[in-house]
C-alpha cells in the first residue's frame, strides 16, 4: 500500500500527473526513514529536517508535521513492515510548466515502504571508495529532489568498481553520495561541520552523540583528501548504511585496511539505539 495525495492506495492505482513539478524541476523535498522492529527510527529528527527544508524552499505542507508522522506510522502498520525503509516526498504540486511558484497548485505527497534487511555484509566487511569532485549547489543542507550530481557521483564509483564516492571541494572533503563521512586520527573523530555544504545527517547526529557519550574527542572540522588518506579509520553514516567502514580510497588503504576499533565500538553502540 502506498500513500498518495490524501489516501492509502495500491501502487497500481496511482495516476501521476506529467505536470507534477517534481518532474519538470525536481521541485520537491524528501526524507528516508529506517524502520526497525516496526518502529520509525529517529522519527522526530527526520520530520524536523523535513520541516526545515520545506521552510527554506518555501514549500507549504499539505499536512501538519504530526499528521505526516501519523500517516507514516499508519503506512508502516498497513504494510506490516518490520524491517525496512519508508520513502516520502512532497512536490510543489501540479501546474503547466513555468518557473514561478504556481498560485493554485496543491503540494503532492507520496510515501511508500520497502522491506529491506540491514546491509549486514557491508556494515561488517566495509567498502571501498574513490574521491570525486563535489559539483553540487551551495545548499546541500536541504533534502530536495535535485539529486543528479549525487546520481552521477554514485555511478562513477560503480564504474570504477567501488561502492562509494568521497566528495570534495578543491581537496576539502564534504560527504558522500548519500551518506556523511567521518575519520578517526589519533583517537579523535573528525567530520565536516553541519553547514550549507553537507546534509545534516540524522545518523551523523546519533553517532556524534554516541562518540561523546564514550568520551571520544569529536571535532566537527573539515578535513582534506590527504588527511583522509592518512586517517587511522574512516566510515560513512546514513539511514540505510548505518555505520559502514571505508577500507580503501583511490586504491590506497585507510589505516590497516580493516575496520578499526573506534568504528567497531560505535557500530556496537549504534545497534543498541534500536535493538
Ligand atoms: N548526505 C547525503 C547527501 C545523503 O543523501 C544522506 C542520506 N539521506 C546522508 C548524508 C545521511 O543522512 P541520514 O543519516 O539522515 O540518512
Amino acid at each position: 500500500m502506498y500513500f498518495y495525495k490524501n489516501e492509502f492506495i495500491p501502487k497500481s492505482d496511482i495516476h501521476l500527473s506529467p505536470d507534477d513539478r517534481g518532474y519538470y524541476f525536481g521541485d520537491g523535498i524528501y526524507e528516508v526513514f529506517r524502520v526497525y522492529q516496526g518502529q520509525l527510527y529517529e522519527q522526530e529528527a527526520h520530520l524536523q529536517r523535513l520541516q526545515r527544508t520545506a521552510n527554506e524552499v518555501r514549500l507549504t505542507f499539505p499536512f501538519t508535521i504530526p499528521q505526516i508522522g501519523q500517516i507514516l506510522t499508519d503506512l508502516v502498520a498497513k504494510n506490516k513492515l518490520i524491517d525496512g525503509t519508508v520513502y516520502m516526498q512532497i512536490t510543489r504540486g501540479e501546474a503547466p510548466r513555468a518557473h514561478p511558484f504556481p498560485s493554485h497548485a496543491e503540494p503532492v505527497m507520496l510515501a511508500y515502504c520497502t522491506e529491506v534487511p540491514r546491509p549486514a555484509a557491508t556494515i561488517h566487511n566495509g567498502i571501498k571508495a574513490i574521491t570525486f569532485a563535489d559539483i553540487r549547489w551551495l545548499r546541500c543542507d536541504l533534502k530536495t529532489l535535485n539529486l543528479l550530481p549525487n546520481v552521477m557521483a554514485k555511478q562513477a564509483a560503480l564504474d570504477h568498481g567501488v561502492q562509494e564516492v568521497v566528495l570534495h571541494r578543491e581537496g576539502t572533503v564534504t560527504e558522500c553520495s548519500a551518506s556523511n563521512l567521518m575519520i578517526v586520527k589519533d583517537g579523535v573523530l573528525y567530520t565536516h561541520p553541519a553547514n550549507h555544504l553537507i546534509l545534516h545527517g540524522i545518523t551523523r547526529a546519533v553517532v556524534l552523540r554516541l562518540a561523546r557519550a564514550l568520551d571520544m574527542p569529536v571535532k566537527e572540522e573539515a578535513f582534506t583528501t590527504d588527511q583522509l588518506a592518512n586517517a587511522d579509520e574512516a566510515f560513512i553514516t546514513g539511514t540505510t548504511v548505518e555505520i559502514t567502514p571505508i577500507l580503501e580510497v583511490d586504491g590506497g588503504p585507510i589505516g590497516t585496511g580493516v575496520p578499526g576499533p573506534h568504528t567497531r565500538k560505535l557500530q556496537e553502540e549504534f545497534v543498541r539505539t534500536f535493538a
